[in-house]
């Protein structure tokens, strides 16, 4: 039996509602999309959603005491919050340079690494 999911295309800002057909794990049918960035939109959310994340983390010795932190890849949209729980567990000591890697491979994820999203030198 077939099932439908409901999603808004990011791909830019029309913002195409997307109404993906489904029978399990097959896809049938996608609908509502004016360009191919909405088909494949709806089959990564359907398939193998994803997020990326932005946060802080605490550092030592900078003139801040929280460095702004991103990930280079988006992380498995069910293990975002356990992303952020190990991003948090993160201490670093400034200097920290802009890009630098901080967590290679997050969970475990191949190329998702954790990179400071500016520079920090020690005061
Ligand atoms: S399907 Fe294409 S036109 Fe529609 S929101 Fe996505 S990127 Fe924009």
């Amino acid at each position: 039996m077939s099932d439908s999911k409901n999603f808004t295309c990011i791909g830019c800002p029309i913002g195409c509602p997307l109404q993906l057909t489904h029978e399990g794990r097959d896809i049938l049918e996608i609908e509502g999309h004016q360009c191919n960035r909405g088909a494949k939109y709806a089959q990564q959310e359907f398939r193998d959603p994803r997020r990326f994340l932005s946060t802080t983390v605490a550092i030592d010795g900078a003139r801040w005491k929280r460095l702004p932190v991103k990930v280079t890849a988006p992380v498995p949209k069910d293990r975002v919050v356990e992303a952020a729980v190990e991003i948090h567990r993160l201490s670093v000591s400034a200097p920290v340079a802009l890009g630098q890697v901080l967590i290679r491979d997050l969970l475990g994820e191949k190329g998702v690494d954790v990179v400071a999203t500016r520079t920090m030198q020690r005061v």
